[in-house]
């Protein structure tokens, strides 16, 4: 027996491919940001093969359970012909929020591999550990900041430009029309006699 042969019960992490498949899950993310989605991708790995990829479709399914981990876990069992991914990778650029940590569980997903961290919503040890709860009936190995200064930036980046987008909504609407007889116009400059002044 070969002396440095690893222990077959120590899980495999390979850093190289870990990177890799969240450069997958990442082009994801691209997609929702240019479909003017919150920018969030997922895939699913299993036996180095990608099953599955999905980025949130919340806006264009008009259904706030359209999350890209929700998606890509709905195409990895329909890929395995199984409900149980027990032996698949779920690379998501999000810490998963509650709902999809939940999802994760009941599919038994092996393993959850995540870009940047959520402190407020995130249910991978970010606010609450739903992936790794004791008394629950499975337990994830959990990877966690794999790329996640890309993933960030692209989520930062959306926000502000969805800011942006309102302020100069904001803006259209407030301005003063053209007024050809000079009179002051309705909702233009200064306060209204309904507008609270201080
Ligand atoms: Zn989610």
């Amino acid at each position: 027996m070969n002396p440095i042969e690893s222990d077959p019960a120590e899980p495999v992490i390979d850093l190289g491919s870990d990177l890799y498949f969240m450069g997958e899950a990442l082009r994801q993310a691209l997609r929702a940001y240019e479909a003017g989605e919150v920018p969030v991708g997922a895939v699913v790995v299993r036996g180095g093969r990608i099953i599955a990829r999905a980025h949130n479709q919340v806006e264009r399914l008009k259904d706030a359970t359209a999350h890209a981990e929700m998606l890509a876990l709905t195409q990895a069992q329909a890929a395995a012909g199984d409900w149980r991914l027990t032996d698949c990778t779920l690379y998501v650029t999000k810490e998963p929020c509650p709902m999809c940590a939940g999802a994760v569980v009941h599919v038994r997903c092996e393993r959850v591999v995540f870009g940047v961290p959520d402190p407020k919503g995130g249910a991978a040890g970010g606010a609450m550990n739903i992936l790794q709860f004791p008394t629950l009936n499975h337990r994830c190995v959990v990877t966690p900041g794999i790329r996640a200064d890309e993933s960030r930036q692209m989520l930062r980046a959306f926000f502000a430009e969805q800011r942006g987008r309102r302020e100069l909504e904001r803006a259209a609407e407030t301005a003063p029309g053209p007024v050809p007889d000079g009179s002051t116009p309705k909702g233009g400059p200064g306060p209204g006699p309904d507008d609270p002044v201080n």
